[in-house]
């Protein structure tokens, strides 16, 4: 089992430490910057095994090389991305298996948000951590991937237990919440979700992880292919694709 530490980092980015409850063997998922988790390191008085990161983008990738120079960590990420990732030394592909001490994780490829995106599956742990392909209430915003990657991503990520916690690599939450309130406003789950959410910003609690019962439920970009929600948002149903790049679109331009 994996205890994980959730770290707030920049102005909405979130990183975890990862560490292997029986062997000590820990990670962290996409340092943005290296002091924070040095601090968190040091005040459990333990090292860093493993750096993962779910794609390049700086804000994910930030603190790679200084980690790496303090602690001797091997860097993981995706194979396809190799030459985009600092520092990397370990490069795995879709269903590569790996261990963090005795927790296995698996490799999920969803390009979109970027064409290497990765996210890494505890199955055993029913834990997803999924970068910036998924948000709660929403998803990554197309960088390099198409509309058609996306949606294949997504409906990956979907077919996983809906008892999956969702580790995303953002607090968008509340400006998420806004858009989904915009399509759909008489959702009574979703009202009482965005309630809660604004209780929690209010206290500066993250509102992540999620689960992927819940934005199955409530994440428009979960309900692409949901003829009753296209209903109530007044969407003709053309495909998967081009429902989901409509719904997409529209939250870029919202
Ligand atoms: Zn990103």
């Amino acid at each position: 089992m994996i205890e994980i530490i959730q770290i707030p980092l920049l102005s909405d980015n979130y990183s975890y430490v990862i560490i292997d409850k029986n062997t000590k063997i820990t990670g962290c998922i996409d340092p943005s910057v290296a002091k924070d988790i040095v601090e968190v390191l040091k005040n459990k008085g333990i090292d860093l095994d493993f750096v993962l990161n779910t794609h390049h983008h700086q804000d994910h990738v930030g603190g790679n090389q200084e980690l790496k120079e303090i602690y001797n960590c091997k860097i993981i990420g995706s194979y396809s991305d190799q030459n985009r990732i600092p520092g990397i030394d370990i490069k795995l592909k879709e269903d590569e298996e790996f261990n963090i001490g005795e927790s296995i994780f698996k490799i999920i490829d969803t390009p979109g948000h970027t064409i290497g995106h990765i996210c890494f599956y505890f199955e055993d742990q029913n834990l997803l951590f999924c970068g910036d392909t998924i948000f709660s209430l929403g998803c990554g915003r197309l960088f390099e991937g198409s509309y058609e990657q996306m949606t294949e991503s997504i409906l990956k990520i979907r077919s996983l237990p809906d008892c999956t916690k969702i580790y995303c690599g953002h607090e968008y939450t509340e400006s998420n919440a806004k858009f989904a309130e915009f399509l759909d406003s008489r959702d009574d789950l979703l009202k009482n979700k965005i309630s809660n959410i604004k209780k929690d910003r209010l206290k500066s609690k993250p509102t992540v992880p999620t689960t992927l019962k819940e934005e199955k439920m409530l994440n428009p970009f979960m309900k692409f292919d949901n003829q009753e929600y296209l209903d109530s948002i007044k969407l003709k149903n053309i495909s998967n694709v081009e429902n989901f790049k409509t719904i997409r679109m529209m939250k870029d331009n919202f």
